[in-house]
């Protein structure tokens, strides 16, 4: 320590060292010619000369050499010392989110896989929380790409502060983070630090020019002592998310192995959608839609059946959603339309055919020519076709939406917002879009007679249909007293199956043929 402070770079102290190795010889060669030699008399005072010459170059020469050898090795040591702080700040680098300056997923790996190979599990059992921002495309989408940074940085500083001795923070990439909690966190622990993750969207983002509300959705899952690599948990909690998104946003939901094998089936009717066009196994039912007071057909909707080879006959919402995800609803919609199109060509006019459109049909910009198509090839009246579309559609570009709607509706063809009720329920969406029908949810249908506020949100509905101009349909009629409670309310048309259940096209004709009967019957009823 004493030496460090007198010679601080290790350089003078190796020259220290040399210039007391080099006076070592000399001083023996002394110390034996003064005390032993001169006693033999073996040794001159020549000699002595020599020997006291020695100690002064010595220590210089043996001085100069080791000072030599001590710069090269701090010289060294430098180095090392610059080539570690170098992979220091590299593996900084590698391991840290540029945008939000917190562990990324290079450093979720490497943690991780610390843990599966140090094996503190199964007593430590791990548990992973994948946290997904709801909204997040709508900020980019409309606010702006830093708005989108900004938002993910301050999301960051929240969740790093709220974390802190609690849990380690990463971000996966886009807007999902991970929080990894050690130690065999209970159920009830994990459940508090959802609900403080939760706790961080009470707030607004102030986002440059606006305020943000936005929430988040969480998947839990454990890590697993057989868990062969990283992306196995990364999975669970990817599918335990998924549900969590699916229940409402703002929640959270551990992983369950019933998930896996649902994300199996899910994929397996992927994978089956992608043949079962051209193995012709689709086909169209017809539910008959009628005038309230007169109960004479007006049209019929097209519903889409699935013939499936081992699976028997699917309906379309267990089919739709993943025809949607994987772009086959493009060249299936296509299908529906030319097929439903051609086969209403051989119903006595006016009777019309309503057709299903998922908002990704908008997006293709042969959309619109391919329904004129259709009419064209199949000779049907653009005045007999109605394009059924949901809420859901308004997601879509609203520019896009707004063009092929006013294009569909200056060639003919009707518009209809079905399911009406249970999505936005948007007035401004009646505003802004061309509409020539109102379809009512058939979940309020089927409530209204036995709960007041079903049946006030069935009448407001009807209003408001009434305010636009456009007729309205009670969809899911099932008893007369449903019948007649909308008819009292002035809804425009029913459709359920006190009418009549989806039929074949086959069965559709028949129906239309004994249609003069049955009204004849009606009447004298
Ligand atoms: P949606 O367009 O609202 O069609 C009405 C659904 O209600 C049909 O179910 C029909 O069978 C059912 N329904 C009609 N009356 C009653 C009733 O009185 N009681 C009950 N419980 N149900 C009744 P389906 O055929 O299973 O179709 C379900 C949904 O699948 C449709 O709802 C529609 O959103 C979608 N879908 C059907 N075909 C197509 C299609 O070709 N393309 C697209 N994109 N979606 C389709
Ligand atoms: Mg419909
Ligand atoms: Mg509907």
């Amino acid at each position: 320590m004493m030496l460090k402070a007198f010679l601080p770079n290790p350089e003078q102290r190796y020259a220290a060292l040399g210039a007391v190795i080099g006076a070592l010889f000399p001083a023996i060669c002394i110390f034996y010619d003064a005390i032993i030699a001169d006693v033999h008399g073996v040794w001159g005072s020549g000699m002595l000369a020599i020997s006291v010459a020695s100690l002064i170059v010595m220590p210089l020469v043996c001085g100069l050499f080791f000072y030599q050898r001590g710069r090269a090795h701090s010289r060294l040591l430098e180095e090392l010392d610059l080539r570690r702080k170098t992979e220091e700040n590299l593996s900084r680098v590698v391991h840290t989110d540029q945008l939000t300056g917190i562990a990324n997923r290079a450093a979720l790996e490497r943690d991780l896989r610390e843990l599966l190979v140090t094996g503190s599990m199964p007593a430590g059992r791990t548990a992973l929380l994948m946290l997904d921002l709801d909204r997040f495309k709508f900020v980019n989408d409309s606010m702006g790409h830093d708005a989108g940074d900004a938002l993910l940085v301050a999301l960051g500083r929240r969740l790093i502060q709220a974390m802190s001795g609690i849990a380690a923070v990463y971000r996966l990439g886009g807007d999902e983070f991970v929080i990894v909690v050690a130690g065999s966190p209970s159920q009830g622990k994990l459940d508090d630090i959802c609900m403080t993750i939760k706790g961080l969207f009470v707030e607004p983002f102030q986002l440059s020019t606006a305020q943000f509300w936005t929430g988040g959705s969480i998947g839990v899952a454990y890590l697993e002592p057989d868990d062969g690599s990283i992306s196995a948990v990364l999975k669970r909690a990817d599918l335990a998310l998924y549900k969590a998104k699916e229940i409402a946003g703002n929640s959270h939901i551990v992983y369950a192995p019933a998930m896996a094998e649902e994300a199996t089936r899910k994929g397996e009717i992927e994978y089956d959608l992608s043949r079962a066009l051209a193995a012709g196994e689709f086909y169209l039912e017809y539910q008959p839609i009628v005038g309230i007071e007169s109960r004479a057909i007006r049209s019929f909707e097209a519903l889409i059946r699935w013939r499936h080879p081992d699976k028997g006959i699917i309906p379309p919402d267990h089919f739709i959603s993943a025809a949607e995800k994987t772009g086959l609803i493009l060249p299936i919609g296509n299908w529906v339309l030319k097929t439903a199109c051609l086969e209403a060509a051989r119903w006595p006019a006016p009777t019309g055919v309503a057709v299903n459109v998922a908002g990704d049909q908008f997006k293709d910009r042969a959309f619109v020519p391919h329904v004129k198509a259709c009419l064209a090839e199949s000779g049907l009246a653009p005045g007999r076709l109605t394009i059924e579309v949901t809420e859901s559609i308004f997601y879509v570009d609203a520019a896009i939406i707004s063009d092929s709607l006013t294009e569909l509706r200056a060639h003919g063809v009707r518009i209809a917002l079905d399911d009406f009720g249970i999505g936005f329920s948007s007035i401004n969406n009646l505003r802004r879009f061309p509409l020539d029908q109102l379809k009512v949810d058939r979940s309020f249908t089927q409530a209204m007679l036995g709960n007041q506020r079903d049946a006030e949100i069935v009448d407001i509905i009807l209003k408001l249909g009434n305010t636009f101009q456009v007729s309205t349909t009670i969809e899911g009629i099932e008893t007369e007293g449903q019948m007649e409670f909308v008819r009292a309310l002035g809804a425009s048309e029913a459709q359920g199956f006190l009418i009549s259940r989806p039929v074949s096209a086959e069965g559709a004709i028949a129906i239309l043929q004994r249609e003069p009967e049955r009204l004849a019957a009606r009447s004298i009823g």
